[in-house]
C-alpha cells in the first residue's frame, strides 16, 4: 500500500477532514476492502447502537410530462405526447390509503416540469392532502421542480417555498442534483433547468424556511473523478452552513431508454462512491443504500460501505424503472437483508427518528412483491379537476377548452 494511503487511512480513523485532493487520492488508490473498512468506522461512530433504519413511503410521480429534456431520462414525455398523464387528486389519495394500509407515513412526490400545472395546483393539492390526512407527510419537490415553479409563477423561489410550506410542505426530497458541476450540467441537458448554484440555493432557502431536505449524487454518466469529489464538497460546504440535510443517497445512471445510452457502472464502482461519500461528508449523520438501482444484495453490502440506511420500502417506482432497474423489496425483505447483515432493523420517519420495530411483526399487512406503478399501462384519462387550473402550453389550452 502507498504510503500516503495509509496516512490518509489514519486520518479519517482520526476523525480529521479530508481535502479535494485526499478525497481524491483515496478514491482512486485505496483498495476496496480499506475504502469500505474506514467508510465502516465512519458509520459505526456516528451510529454505535447497530441500528438500520428504513422508512416506509410511497414514490409517486404525479406526472411524466416534461419540459426539460434531460438527457439522461427515460421517464419524461413531452408536452402533448398521448403517453403523457398527470395524476388526478382522487388516484392520489388512493395511493396514500394503500401507502396507509401498509403502515406508510409520508409521499416522496416528484414529477416533470409540466407547463400546464400552475403553482395552485400544488397548494390545492397539498391542502387538500393534510386536510384528509393530518399527521401524512409531504417530501415533495425536488429543488428543479420549485424552480420551475418559480418561473412558471414568476415569484421568487423563497416565495415559491413559503407557499408550498403554508400548503403542507414537510421536506423536499434531494433529486435533480446529478452532479453539481455546471460543465457536466451542460452535458447532460440539465444546466437549463438548474445550475449547480441554483440548485444548492433552493436547498439553502428551504433550510433557512425550517425544512429539512436530502441530498442526492447520480453518478456514471460523463463526469470525471474530481467531478463527484467536487459534488461532495459543495455538499458538504453547504451543510456546514445550514445543517439541515438529513441523508446522503447515491446512485449509478441506468442508461436504458435514455437519449445519453452508455453502460451502467458496476457494483464495485457503486460501493466505492459510496465510502467514498461517506468519508468525505463528515457532517451527514445518514447515508442510505440504494438497493433500487444495486440490487439487494450489493443493498445489503452498502451497509458494509458506510450506509446506515436501507431508504424507502418501495410501493411504487417509475423512474429507474422506465431506465431499466425494476428491483422490488417489501418491508419483510428490507427487514432480512438487514437482520441478515447483523443489524436490528427500525422503521423511521424523513427526520430518522425511530418509529418503532417493523410492522409485519406486529399486525397484518399485504405483501407486495411487484413494484406499483403510477398509472396502469393505456390509461390515458385526464382528471377532471385540471380544468379548475390555466394551462400554459398550447395543446393544454385546447385540452382545457373542451
Ligand atoms: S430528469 Fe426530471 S427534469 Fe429531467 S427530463 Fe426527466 S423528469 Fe424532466
Amino acid at each position: 500500500m502507498m504510503q500516503s494511503i495509509a496516512n490518509l487511512a489514519d486520518k479519517v480513523q482520526a476523525g480529521g477532514r479530508l481535502s479535494a485532493a485526499e478525497a481524491l487520492d483515496l478514491y482512486r488508490s485505496a483498495p476496496t476492502a480499506l475504502l469500505g473498512q474506514l467508510a465502516d468506522g465512519v458509520r459505526a461512530r456516528k451510529h454505535p447502537d447497530n441500528i438500520v433504519t428504513y422508512i416506509i413511503d410511497r414514490n409517486v410521480n404525479y406526472t411524466n410530462v416534461c419540459v426539460a429534456k434531460c438527457n439522461f431520462c427515460a421517464f419524461y414525455r413531452p408536452v402533448g405526447s398521448a403517453e403523457g398523464y398527470v395524476l388526478g387528486f382522487d388516484e392520489l389519495f388512493r395511493k396514500i390509503d394503500e401507502t396507509i394500509a401498509v403502515g406508510g407515513v409520508q409521499l416522496l412526490l416528484q414529477g416533470g416540469h409540466n407547463p400546464d400545472l400552475p403553482l395552485a395546483w400544488y397548494e390545492d393539492l397539498f391542502r387538500t392532502i393534510k386536510q384528509r390526512y393530518p399527521s401524512f407527510k409531504l417530501h415533495a419537490l425536488s429543488p428543479p421542480e420549485v424552480i420551475h415553479l418559480s418561473r412558471l409563477s414568476q415569484l421568487s423561489v423563497p416565495e415559491v417555498l413559503n407557499r408550498l410550506i403554508a400548503a403542507g410542505l414537510d421536506s423536499v426530497p434531494g433529486g435533480g442534483a446529478e452532479i453539481l458541476v455546471d460543465r457536466v450540467r451542460k452535458l447532460l441537458h440539465c444546466y437549463g433547468k438548474a445550475t449547480a448554484d441554483e440548485w444548492l440555493d433552493v436547498m439553502r432557502h428551504a433550510h433557512r424556511a425550517g425544512l429539512r431536505t436530502t441530498a442526492t449524487m447520480m453518478y456514471g454518466t460523463v463526469e470525471t473523478d474530481e467531478e463527484r469529489l467536487e459534488h461532495l464538497l459543495r455538499l458538504r460546504a453547504l451543510q456546514d452552513e445550514t445543517g439541515g440535510f438529513t441523508a446522503f443517497i447515491t446512485w449509478s445512471y441506468q442508461p436504458e431508454h435514455t437519449e445519453l445510452g452508455g453502460t451502467e457502472a458496476t457494483g464495485i464502482d457503486y460501493l466505492r462512491t459510496l465510502a467514498i461519500a461517506r468519508l468525505v461528508l463528515d457532517n451527514f449523520d445518514n447515508l442510505q443504500a440504494s438497493w433500487v438501482t444495486q440490487g439487494g444484495k450489493v443493498g445489503q453490502l452498502s451497509l458494509a460501505y458506510g450506509a446506515n440506511d436501507m431508504g424507502s420500502v418501495m410501493i411504487e417506482e417509475n423512474v429507474v424503472r422506465a431506465a431499466g432497474a425494476a428491483y422490488c423489496m417489501d418491508e419483510v425483505e428490507i427487514v432480512r437483508n438487514i437482520e441478515d447483515a447483523g443489524f436490528a432493523a427500525k422503521r423511521r420517519n424523513m427526520h430518522y427518528d425511530v418509529l418503532g420495530d417493523p410492522i409485519f411483526r406486529e399486525r397484518d399487512v399485504p405483501r407486495m412483491m411487484e413494484l406499483a406503478t403510477a398509472r396502469t399501462e393505456g390509461d390515458t384519462s385526464i382528471p377532471s379537476e385540471l380544468r379548475l387550473y390555466p394551462a400554459r402550453s398550447k395543446t393544454g389550452k385546447t385540452e382545457r377548452a373542451q
